[in-house]
């Protein structure tokens, strides 16, 4: 017998190595923006989330430095012991008002909020229906849950009709997953045929908005306004580390459903509450996007740029900031990626197992120049 316990783990990373699988990350040293410093080289930067240019914005570093001095670093404890003030308060209230939605609640991250929210929703004797392609966060909630999953293909409401017709009936409740914005292709899932879909074999519905706060609809409110669904009965989520420049995530549901999941998501209650400076850096963000539609104008103006500078590529279907570039396999993708940086272009290689097929991806900025895309359309067609 094999004495070493641990001896499989070089093993695994072999097999990593070989399927061009492994990862490893890089260093940025210094502010967040559309160009920064990676690893001692000046880059364009098309592989941040931070849509808006907020995460250096001096109005949300000095919100964060207010809020050090006056709570200091930690928040010491969970929210319903000692870590609850009243800016997570002002915070949620805030996120409620964008969301247009009863009440909101904020976790420690996105992750964390669809973890917590899924299991509190749904056990043993449930359904979940999801979007195949759904980010990880929702995959693993729902194995976390205990309840039954069930995938359905990615944005095909006639394959979830089909699997709600066949399996709703035999389970006491159902929760339909997806995500609005699917983070690794920047399409969109048919919301409006959702929702009907969820009222009229009595499910609920969770929507994963992480890349589409602060970025779709009229004020930024997300997908939930682009589609005009403002209203409609679901239960909304995302994160305030993209758009939103901080750190942590949220729910926005009824009233009643908040005040449940306060009692009953085991990773909001049982983890720290979320830090005074992310806290207040977040609050900074909503209130910026609320008072400058210019930015995510901007921001629009800019992806249509980008678009113009691919156009005769291989790009993938996409609605949103988030445009992919479909490449044969791990290496292609690779080596394009590694073509780019040595032209100080950081976009990174999407590859399998994240994706079924490898992308490069690029996420747009409002802050990005009209030269940054005709750079990168240059090296491509280079
Ligand atoms: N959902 C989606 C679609 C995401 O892309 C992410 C972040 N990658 C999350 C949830 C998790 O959010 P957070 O980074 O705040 O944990």
């Amino acid at each position: 017998m094999n004495s070493n316990p641990y001896s499989w783990i070089e093993e695994s990373l072999e097999t990593i190595h070989k399927a061009h699988w492994y990862r490893s990350v890089k260093t940025i040293q210094n502010r967040a923006g559309a160009m920064v410093e990676l690893e001692g080289k000046s880059v364009i930067n098309f592989a941040s989330n931070d849509y808006l240019a907020l995460a250096a914005d001096e109005r949300l570093i000095n919100a964060a430095i207010e809020a050090l001095l006056t709570y200091g670093t930690g928040s010491t404890g969970s929210r319903l012991l000692s870590g609850h003030r009243e800016i997570h308060r002002e915070l949620e209230s805030k996120i409620a008002s964008l969301k247009q939605t009863e009440d909101a609640m904020v976790f420690s991250s996105g992750y964390l909020a669809n973890l917590g929210t899924m299991a509190a929703l749904v056990g043993k004797r449930d359904l979940i229906l999801g979007d195949q392609y759904n980010h990880s966060s929702l995959k693993n909630g729902a194995k976390l849950s205990g309840a039954t999953v069930i995938d359905y293909l990615h944005c095909n409401t006639e394959d979830l009709n089909k699997k709600l017709s066949q399996y709703r009936l035999s389970y006491r409740r159902c929760l339909i997953v997806t995500d609005s914005v699917f983070s690794m292709d920047g399409d969109l899932c048919p919301l409006p045929e959702i929702l009907d879909l969820a009222q009229e074999f009595n499910c609920m519905l969770l929507l994963d908005e992480a890349h589409a706060t602060g970025v779709m609809g009229k004020t930024g409110a997300g997908c939930v306004e682009y589609f005009n669904c403002t209203g409609r009965e679901l239960i909304q989520m995302g994160t305030l580390s993209k758009a939103l420049g901080s750190l942590g995530g949220y729910v926005a549901a009824s009233e009643k459903l908040i005040d449940f999941l306060r009692n009953r998501a085991s990773s909001w209650i049982y983890t720290t509450a979320l830090s005074p400076a992310d806290t207040a850096a977040a609050l900074a963000a909503i209130k910026i996007i609320e008072n400058e539609p210019q930015r995510r104008q901007q921001l629009w103006k800019n992806t249509a740029l980008l678009k113009k500078q691919l156009s005769g590529f291989n790009i993938l279907p996409s609605l949103t900031p988030i445009i992919c570039l479909g490449l044969d396999s791990p290496q292609q993708a690779l080596e394009l990626a590694k073509k780019l940086l040595e032209a100080g272009i950081f976009a990174p290689a999407i590859r399998p197992p994240t994706v079924p097929t490898s992308r490069l991806r690029f996420s747009v900025m409002a802050t990005h120049q009209a030269s940054h895309f005709q750079q990168l359309g240059d090296v491509l067609r280079g």
